[in-house]
């Protein structure tokens, strides 16, 4: 069983509900047990155009290797309808590795830790959410991270619901009444 970590995020369609659905997908996989989930968050798109970004991470227990865990992300990312126009286009999906274990993987088609995470927000900010004492291997501690991305503007989103089974998936039990 490795512990591994998954950057989600959407801009296309109902892409707060796209996130939501990919949840209860990844936690529907025999092979994944979902331990935590992040808030989600609305970010601007870095790079890119297009309308602003939902983030979420996910943490999770896997009995796949990663370059398996790697292709069941593509996999669903393509079943929720994601293309790939252009680098960077707007995207009803995109399922990143953040993090797998504290492995180190530099080859051409898989680089963990991912190679952005280190600079972008809407990864940084949900993945000390759910861990904060997280270190992510050549570059210590995420939380010490944190300031140098504090220009790149996230928001949390607040939500209404009260659905208790996602808000089970919570890595801060003290938040209850959340789901997103
Ligand atoms: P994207 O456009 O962000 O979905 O990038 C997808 C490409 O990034 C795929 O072809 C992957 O093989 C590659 N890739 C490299 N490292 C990672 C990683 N840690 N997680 C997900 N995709 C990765």
């Amino acid at each position: 069983m490795t512990v591994a970590y998954l950057g989600l995020g959407a801009n296309l369609g109902d892409a707060r509900q796209t996130l939501k659905d990919a949840v209860v997908c990844l936690a529907q996989q025999r092979t994944i047990t979902v331990l935590a989930k992040s808030s989600l968050y609305r970010t601007a798109p870095i790079d890119a155009g297009g309308d602003d970004y939902f983030n979420c991470v996910v943490k999770l227990e896997t009995t796949l290797p990663v370059r398996h865990l790697l292709a069941l992300c593509h996999k669903i990312e393509h079943q929720f309808g994601r293309e790939r126009p252009f680098r960077n286009a707007p995207r009803t999906l995109d399922l990143d590795i953040l993090l797998y274990g504290e492995q180190s993987i530099d080859e051409a088609d898989l680089i963990v830790p991912h190679p952005r995470l280190v600079e972008r927000a809407f990864a940084l900010v949900p993945l000390v959410e759910i861990d904060a004492a997280i270190v992510i291997p050549q570059h210590g501690r995420a939380a010490a991270l944190l300031d140098s991305v504090s220009d790149q503007r996230i928001e949390k989103v607040k939500s209404p619901c009260q659905c208790p089974m996602l808000d089970a998936l919570s890595g801060n039990s003290a938040d209850k009444g959340r789901c997103e």
